[in-house]
This record gives C-alpha cells, structure tokens and sequence, in this order.
C-alpha cells in the first residue's frame, strides 16, 4: 500500500473567540487531485497554514510522510515537500523571472555571491519542469496574473515537492489561463505530486478534482467523490442551507413609475434609452462589458452627464447633475467595485453602515452613538453580516460580506430607488442567496430595483423584467419566465452593427 502524502488528524484551531477549525481531518494520497471548497470564513486558509506550519493548532496532528507532528514548523513541512502557491504567489515584483526562481536556492544554500551562470541554469531548469514559455530576464511585476503563478509553481517545484497547495488559484485567471493550470496540475499528478486545491466554484473544479472535502464553521462536513456532488448538493454542503430555485414575480399593482427616461443620451455610451421603473420591482439591465450598461446606471446616479433625453421622477423632469441630487431623490447606488468605491476598509462596520446617514444622529452637534450603533447593528442584523462585533473594521470581514455592508449602508439612507451595478461578483454562494432574499424582500416592501449585471442566471431569477443592453442601445425587453439562457446570452453578444443587405 502507497503511504498518503499527508493526513490531518482532528486538527482545532481557535484566535481569539472564533473556532476556525475544530476536529477536522483530511488525508491526501500520492498524485491526488483534492479539492478543499468551503464558503468564505469556513477556514480554508487556516488549515492550509496549519498544513505548512504557519499555524500551531491547538489540537490535532499532522503526519507527513511517516512523521508524526503536533507542532510543524514551515521548515519541516517544506523538507517533507509540502509547497503552498498564496494568492498573492509571494514574488518578487522588482527582480527578473531568474532571480525570482533562483535565489530561494542561493540562499537556501547561503551563498554569498551570486553566479549568473549558474542561477540561470537553475532558473531554466525550474521553468523547464511546467514546460512553458517564460522569459527569464522579463521583470515579474510586469507578467501577468497567470505568468506570476506559473512562477511560483516553478519556484515550488525546485525542491522535491510531494504536495502542492493553491489557495484560490483561478480567482483572477481568465478561461483559458484556468485550462492551461488545470493542464499543469494534470503533469504534476503524472509525476506523483499530489495538489490540494481551495476552491468554491464548483464549475471550475469538478472537471478535475478527484476528490473533494468541504468544510463549513471550521468543521469537516463531507469528503466525497465528484459523482456524489452536483450544483445543488455541493451548496448544501457549502452552506448548510436548501435554496429554492423560484423567480421573481411580485404582484405589482397598478402603481406609477418612480423613475422614468425618454431617450436618455449620454455621448459615447449609449443612446436613447427609454426605461420605466415601478416601486416593487426588481428590473434587470443585462450587456456584456463596454455595451453602456455601467454608464447608464452611472447616468441614473448623476454621477455621469447625459447630453440629452430626459429623465423624471414620479413624473416631473430632473436633471441629476451630481450624486448629491440623486441621493437627495432617493436614488442610491451600489458600486461595481465594493472595495475601491463603496467603503471604507479600516473603519468600523457600524460607522461604515451609518456613514451615509450619519446627520440622523447628530443633534445640536453632538452624536448620539448609541442610536448609531442601534441601526447599525439592525443591519448586521438584517442581512445575517457574520461579525461578533461591530467595532471590527470592515477588512476583517470576507468579500461577500462587505458586499452586505455596502448594502447596509445604503438601506440605511432609506432609498425609494436602488441601483446596483453588479451586486454578487467574487460572492460565494450563501450570500449570493442572501442578496438576492434581501432584493426582493425590499422590492415588496415598494422599494424599485434595478440590477445591472452579467451573471444570466442571476437576472433571470431575480427580475421580473429585464433590459438587454448591446453597443449602447437597449436592443430588447424581456420577460424572463419566457427567456432562456441562451436566447439572453445570445442578445448581448448579438453583433448589432449596421450590416449589409445579403445579395
Ligand atoms: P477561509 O480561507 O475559508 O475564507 P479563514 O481560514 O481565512 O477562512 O478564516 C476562518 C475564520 O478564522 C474566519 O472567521 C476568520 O475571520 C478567522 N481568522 C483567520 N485568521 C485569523 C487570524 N489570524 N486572527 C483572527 N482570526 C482569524
Ligand atoms: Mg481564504
């Protein structure tokens, strides 16, 4: 019988009041493609750092080839070939591809001067053992995302690696950078070396894990085979939860539009757009990227200036002409990018909630904090935000999270309009579910919707009319209990450039 490459023992690990792994236990066998998937916070990470001997656990033990350790150290996990690829891939952006490669050996061997003949040796030798094409001399901070990991799998591969970790490799890869990875992972696997993967895209991963663990609250939910997964149960797994797969038809009465746009025009972006929204509803536009969707919701915020077409509220003419006027209409907007827009990190979660609204709860010049932290702490409420406090900073919290956080914010400005510009990318699944529920709990509480984005399903289900955005035009009106997938995904890719007669 082969010896797995490692085996995790009912490993626990606490920082200060929360259980990031509690009894978890995992064993990975030579050449396996395994596949670690968990929401955000479920504690992915810690136990890949507890496997490296970044962190001590406090319980547990972790056996690499035959030793036994209950306190690794990353010398140890790194003589016995475990290798961890970060998300940041730990490079050196200043120095060129060959230092980068071949000064972990200079060092490790303790040389004090450096031979260029011998480092680009050793520095080709590595890129040679993925068998792709890198420059060697080109500086690193100037390679691609992709480039950059190919990097750091090649330095990985310089010692006698056994096991490899990538924590989220295919965030920020495109398609075909993901296949070629996949591609790489494949030649470890024929040469024995074994690779534990961190991953939630199920899409992504189920065409080439072997075997997949997935853990949720720090504890070990289910190691399974992909045949015993599917989308449905892999959530389950994930979250704990069963989401209904229903659409979004509200009863809409015979209410007036709150907002309204004849052949709104903005130089550029696009053109006559006609839109109305009703309160209670959630209205979809959809595009591909560069067909004007963003600036058209930008236009709608008054933070992008049409140059002509009008645009009313509840039937009388405005010109927004800032944000200012727009949030003082009851317009708010949630950003594309949550991070560079919407917050601000290192401030707590109450005061980034209250932020917007934070005249409410000042009076004669003094603020009342405990009627701030009252509303927000509603919020956190509201939309489940997974926090014990909400003095933490915002940082501390994971990507979908934050996103709630800036949803908070602007519910608690008590919007009549709500614009959101792609409102679940990089979300994992759990609060995904958790911004659609509250969506469409709020339009039938009369709040109008819109939601511009990409994601086809998430339109689907979650709009009761939807808008097909192509090269800045509204090229059709939709009603998405008679849509498929396909027919969307068609319209806005459509080439709708003047064409010529067919003779
Ligand atoms: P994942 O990688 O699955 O998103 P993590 O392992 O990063 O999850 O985190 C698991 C939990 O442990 C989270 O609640 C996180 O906030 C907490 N945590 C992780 N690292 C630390 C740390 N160094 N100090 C305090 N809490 C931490
Ligand atoms: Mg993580």
């Amino acid at each position: 019988m082969v010896n797995n490459v490692i085996e995790v023992r009912g490993v626990s690990k606490a920082f200060a009041g929360v259980q990031a792994l509690d009894d978890i236990s995992l064993e990975i066998a030579p050449g396996e493609i395994h596949c670690l998937a968990g929401e955000n916070g479920s504690g992915k990470s810690t136990l890949i750092k507890v496997i490296s001997g970044v962190h001590s656990p406090d319980a547990g033990t972790v056996e690499l080839g035959g030793d036994v350790f209950t306190q690794l150290n990353p010398m140890d996990a790194i003589s016995h070939g475990v290798q961890v690829i970060y998300q940041d891939f730990a490079v050196f952006p200043n120095l060129s591809v060959m230092e980068n490669l071949a000064l972990t050996t200079e060092l490790a061997e303790g040389r004090t001067f450096v031979n260029w003949r011998r480092m680009r040796k050793v520095a080709a030798a590595a890129i040679a053992k993925i068998n792709v094409d890198i420059d060697l001399d080109e500086k690193v901070g100037t390679l691609s995302v992709a480039q950059k990991q190919l990097v750091a799998i090649a330095r990985a591969l310089m010692s006698d690696a056994k096991l490899i970790i990538m924590d989220e490799p295919t965030t920020a890869l495109t398609k075909r950078e993901v296949t070629a990875l996949f591609k790489i992972i494949l030649d470890l696997k024929a040469r024995g070396i074994a690779t534990l993967f961190v991953s939630h895209k199920l899409e992504e991963v189920f065409e080439i894990s072997e075997k997949f663990t997935i853990i949720r609250n720090g504890k070990h939910v289910i190691t399974c085979l992909p045949e015993d997964l599917d989308h449905k149960k892999f959530s389950y797994y994930m979250t704990g939860r069963e989401f209904e797969g229903s659409r979004f038809e509200p009863e809409l009465d015979a209410v007036q539009p709150i907002l309204e746009t004849f052949k709104l025009s903005a130089d550029g972006a696009f053109a006559d757009v006609d839109l109305s929204l009703r309160p209670g509803e959630i209205l979809g536009i959809t595009g591909i990227l560069g067909s004007g969707r963003t600036e058209l919701a930008l236009a709608l915020f008054g933070a992008l200036k049409v140059d002509s077409g009008e645009l009313r509220i509840e039937g009388k003419p405005v010109v927004l002409d800032s944000v200012r006027s727009a949030i003082a209409r009851g317009i708010g907007y949630v950003p594309e990018d949550r991070l560079t827009e919407g917050l601000f990190l290192e401030r707590s979660i109450g005061s980034n909630i209250v932020i917007s609204e934070i005249d409410s709860f000042v009076s004669a010049g003094v603020l009342d904090q405990r009627k701030a932290d009252i509303e927000a702490q509603r919020w956190v409420d509201e939309l489940r935000i997974a926090t014990p406090n909400v003095e933490n900073a915002v940082s501390t919290l994971s990507g979908g999270n934050q996103q709630r956080i800036v949803l908070a914010k602007w519910l608690a400005t008590n919007p009549r309009v709500l614009i959101l510009n792609g409102p679940t990318v990089g979300v994992d699944i759990g609060s995904k579910h958790d911004i659609h529920r509250v969506l469409r709990d709020l339009a039938a509480e009369g709040l109008a919707v819109i939601i511009i984005s990409d994601d086809i399903p998430e339109v689907l289900q979650n709009c009761n009319r939807i808008l097909v955005m192509n090269s800045g035009r509204i090229v059709s009106e939709l009603d998405p209990a008679q849509t498929s997938e396909a027919d969307l995904a068609a319209l806005m890719s459509e080439d709708v450039s003047p064409r010529q007669e067919e003779g």
